[in-house]
């Protein structure tokens, strides 16, 4: 069984999230995470929200 690193749930199915296109230039680092699928749509509607919007506030 695999953990969304999100919502922390166990999943059969987890989705690699990389966190590091957006955030390159913020971070330095690159994130992988591993998101379900519920976790993963909301990600992707987050970075396209964050990438006009403000620096960054993770939620961790
Ligand atoms: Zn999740």
């Amino acid at each position: 069984m695999l953990r969304c690193d999100f919502c922390g749930k166990q999943s059969q199915v987890v989705i690699r999230v990389a966190l590091d296109r957006d955030y390159d230039r913020l971070t330095v680092k690159h994130h992988k995470m591993y998101a379900c699928p519920e976790c993963s749509k909301k990600k992707e509607e987050e970075r396209r929200k964050k990438r006009g919007a403000v620096s960054g506030t993770e939620t961790s």
